[in-house]
């Protein structure tokens, strides 16, 4: 039974650990961002909405945001654990956090942070063959500010909590799921 958090900038590879360490701990992979790109390519009433932040690289209102992550930790198959990746991404989604695993009765283990410098995330992005409508130079920019005046925050909101792991993430795949698998199971 695991329940994690994966903070981290864009370009971190959080979605690629977060994916790989869910499945080796048999635990669900929530990515709020999948969740998005998938109603905005199925045109849904929340893809609509979504769109024009995630183009411009900002954040999708925290009300639309919430209401996904309400209703996902409400199904079934979180009853093994969680991995959340891509939320929290400010105080407020961590504060709303907070408050509904306390009403499901849980709390998170551990936030695993992965530490890339900005300058080997941006050639990462620019190169990284993702073949994502927000990986072009202008928006990365926005994306990386954005992590840095909101996100970024949560790394002490976390330590605070006793509950950071902070990883190099800026080594081979491979070693970063390591280690990562490491101190989360330690
Ligand atoms: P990601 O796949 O996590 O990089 O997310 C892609 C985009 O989806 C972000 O740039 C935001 O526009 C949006 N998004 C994903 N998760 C969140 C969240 N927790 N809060 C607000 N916007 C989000």
């Amino acid at each position: 039974m695991a329940r994690l958090i994966f903070l981290g900038p864009p370009g971190a590879g959080k979605g690629t650990q977060a994916s790989t360490i869910a499945q080796l701990l048999g635990i669900p992979h929530i990515s709020t961002g999948e969740i998005l790109r998938s109603a905005v390519a199925q045109q849904t009433e929340l893809g609509l909405k979504a769109k024009e932040y995630m183009d411009r690289g900002e954040l999708v209102p925290d009300d639309l945001i919430l209401s996904i992550v309400n209703e996902r930790l409400a199904l079934d198959d979180v009853s093994s654990g969680w991995i959340l990746d891509g939320f929290p991404r400010n105080v407020g989604q961590a504060d709303f956090l907070d408050q509904l695993l306390a009403d499901l009765n849980q709390s998170c283990d551990h936030a695993v942070n992965l530490e890339v410098p900005d300058e080997v995330l941006v050639k990462r992005l620019l190169n990284g063959g993702r073949n994502r409508a927000d990986d072009t130079e202008d928006v990365i920019r926005t994306r990386l500010e954005v992590y840095h005046r909101q996100t970024a925050p949560l790394i002490d909101f976390y330590r605070d909590r006793h509950k950071l792991i902070s990883v190099n993430g800026n080594q081979p795949i491979d070693q970063v799921t390591e280690e990562i698998k490491n101190r989360v199971q330690g």
